[in-house]
């Protein structure tokens, strides 16, 4: 290895290690001195190339889904021109300094921060107006990983639809009268002929016959509870 001083495409002069053997060196300086640019002038040229670009707000497919309403998720973040827009991307909300989830980062070693956030799909217009008014323009990721990511998430959904028409199926634990509708711990305490639960942080008396409703029901509950983690463990 050894430091050589040398006058790059844009003029200035600056310095670089170079490693190999010496017909090799020999070649990188006549490339540095042909297209090669300086430190200060490279840092200005990624900034140009940054302004034209703009602010760009981007999505992205997950591969995994909403487990609550089985929408898929949509990983959004800005690139581009996001330095003078801070401000702005952290108003919109939700918006974090994070690990870029994009597809094409998958199997980057790098850290590569982004300002993202995950979204339903079904917010996901929203989002994009609300970028679109602090100017920034739309792009969508293409490509292998993202297809990828898109075909795992329509196997998932596909699951997830399936996992819930068997549960649907399911008849659900009535939740007896007595305790619907309050904020109640799931115990009944005392015994026969003086059983009490606490409803709303009061004691209620209950009778044995309320008792043996309230004790089936968090049977079925829990019988309830089992066959629904079977199926999405299947
Ligand atoms: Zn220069």
């Amino acid at each position: 290895m050894a430091k050589y001083t040398i006058t790059m495409s844009c003029g200035h002069t600056d310095t670089v290690e170079l490693f190999g053997r010496e017909k090799d060196r020999q070649r990188k300086i006549e490339y540095f001195e042909e297209q090669g640019l300086c430190k200060e002038c490279y840092k200005k040229e990624m900034q140009a190339q940054v302004e034209k670009e703009g602010l760009v707000f981007n999505a992205s497919v997950l591969p995994s889904i909403s487990e609550s309403d089985g929408d898929f998720l949509i990983y959004v973040w800005f690139s581009g021109n996001t330095m003078p827009h801070k401000e702005e991307i952290k108003a919109l909300g939700g918006y974090k300094w994070e690990e870029c989830q994009a597809a094409s980062n998958l199997l980057s070693l790098k850290y590569e921060p982004c300002w993202g956030k995950t979204v339903k799909f079904q917010n996901l217009k929203e989002e994009i107006e609300k970028a679109k008014s602090i100017g920034a323009k739309e792009k969508f990721e293409k490509g292998l990983f993202a297809s990828a990511n898109y075909e795992m998430a329509l196997k998932n959904k596909e699951k997830w639809q399936a996992n819930k028409e068997q549960i649907d199926a399911i008849p659900k634990p009535i939740t007896p009268e007595i305790v619907k509708d309050h904020y109640w711990n799931g115990r009944i305490y005392g015994k026969s002929g003086n059983y009490c639960v606490y409803l709303d942080n009061k004691k209620t008396p209950i009778t044995d016959e309320q008792e043996k409703e309230i004790t089936a029901y968090l049977t079925a509950k829990e019988e309830y509870a089992k066959k629904v983690d079977e199926i999405k463990k299947a």
